[in-house]
């Protein structure tokens, strides 16, 4: 599914590495991830071993296992949504939204203390900025408060949606200040009085991933838990344009699930008398499909070189969020539809992926809240205020 060879940007201990994470998802990962998004139970199991294999600290330089590139953290990402989006998810919000927030919001305290407990995987986090009447706009609609009280702040409000939010030990709440109307981070340890997570039920789409909604009454919160370098939503913003581009790698990995077990299936399976693969519409699906990858590559690609030449900008990984995503959503309708009946039974390997499509298009900004921030570029007029 590599068409166009693009690991091979990648330096040998950055593929060595790619390959013992692949080893590691295919004997104890790929095994039990149907029946965990069939009972939507996370896998907890899994957490030290991704981090042991340093998942979820391979960002942070004074962390990671050895030196290495944004473009190689993205295809960590993608290996990991090519076996299973929820697992590119937990992953996404441990590393990217967590301690992403820790180590862009943090002071350098703040960061040496926490985010070791991150990546270590000691502690589970969460990231709490979507509310149930804010989502697409979370900088303005945002109504959680935090209010200063001498050296502790009180934090009141609702969360929706928060990722890994059943079982996080720590969560990253955004909270308007009452004194200065900005938004604000706090790393609210989860068994603070006042502090409560309840599971969302009867999802369609990473059932696997545990999404929570919180509700903060009266929770205290001391001022050495506020990220001391998040003055205003600007500041948020900056956490989210880098986990907006690794969502952008987790979703060429979710197409590119789907697409081997399409080339797989289009081998073995029989009809008229020869494997589907034999059929010329079959072909045409397979490479629309590698197509919709080998662009979404290229695009994914460029804008990790952007990060580590210090140049990438919110559009960019806005762009790739919108163009990957849509793509992926095309890619893994055609890869099911070449299972036939098939393609929506959970042990054919392609219906997950089709599934887990819709939360990725959806999260991490929606595909028209991106292409607006992409719009506002091109155009220098912001269509979404
Ligand atoms: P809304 O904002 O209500 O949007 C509804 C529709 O209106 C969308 O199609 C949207 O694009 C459209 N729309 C809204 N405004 C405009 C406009 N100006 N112009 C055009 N169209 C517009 N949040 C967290 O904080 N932490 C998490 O860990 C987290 N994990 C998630 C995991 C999953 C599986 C899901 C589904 C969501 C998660 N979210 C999380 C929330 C997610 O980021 C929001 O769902 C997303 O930002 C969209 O917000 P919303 O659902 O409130 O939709």
């Amino acid at each position: 599914s590599d068409f166009l060879g693009y690991q091979d940007l990648l330096t040998d201990r950055e593929q060595a590495a790619l390959s013992e994470l692949r080893a590691y998802l295919d004997a104890e990962v790929r095994p039990i991830v149907n029946g965990c998004w069939e009972r939507a139970e996370f896998p907890m199991q899994v957490i030290k071993p991704l981090a042991q294999l340093g998942v979820y600290s391979y960002s942070w330089p004074e962390l990671a296992p050895f030196e290495n590139s944004a473009v190689f953290r993205g295809f960590v990402a993608l290996e990991l949504s090519r076996v299973d989006a929820s697992m590119a998810t937990f992953a996404g919000v441990q590393t990217g939204l967590v301690a992403g927030s820790i180590a862009v919001c943090g002071s350098p305290e703040q960061r040496a203390e926490w985010l070791p407990k991150i990546t270590s995987g000691e502690l589970v986090g969460a990231f709490g900025l979507t509310e149930p009447l804010s989502g697409s706009d979370a900088a303005r609609g945002l109504q959680t408060t935090a209010r200063r009280e001498g050296d502790t702040w009180v934090l009141n409000g609702a969360k929706r949606w928060i990722g890994n939010g059943t079982f996080s030990d720590v969560t990253i709440i955004w909270a308007r200040d009452e004194a200065d109307d900005q938004v604000k981070g706090f790393m609210v340890l989860t068994d603070t009085p006042g502090y409560t997570a309840t599971k969302i039920e009867g999802k369609i789409s990473l059932r696997t991933v545990q999404n929570a909604d919180i509700t903060l009454e009266n929770v205290e919160v001391p001022e050495s838990m506020r990220l001391q370098n998040a003055n205003s939503f600007k500041d948020t913003a900056k956490v989210l344009r880098l986990t907006r581009a690794e969502v952008s790698w987790s979703s060429v990995g979710n197409a590119v699930g789907a697409y081997d077990a399409a080339v797989a299936y289009s081998k073995s399976r029989i009809q008229f008398g020869k494997p589907i693969g034999g059929h010329q519409l079959v072909q045409d699906l397979l490479v629309k499909s590698l197509g919709n990858i080998t662009a979404s590559l290229g695009m994914v690609v460029r804008v990790s070189q952007l990060l580590d030449e210090g140049t990438q900008r919110d559009e960019h990984s806005a762009l790739a969020k919108t163009y990957t995503t849509s793509r992926m959503r095309e890619t893994v309708a055609w890869c099911r539809e070449l299972f036939g009946g098939n393609g929506i039974a959970l042990e054919y390997n392609v219906a997950r992926h089709f599934a887990d499509a819709e939360a990725l298009y959806s999260y991490e900004g929606t595909q028209e809240m991106n292409t607006l921030i992409v719009g506002r570029t091109i155009t220098g007029k912001a269509a979404f205020i």
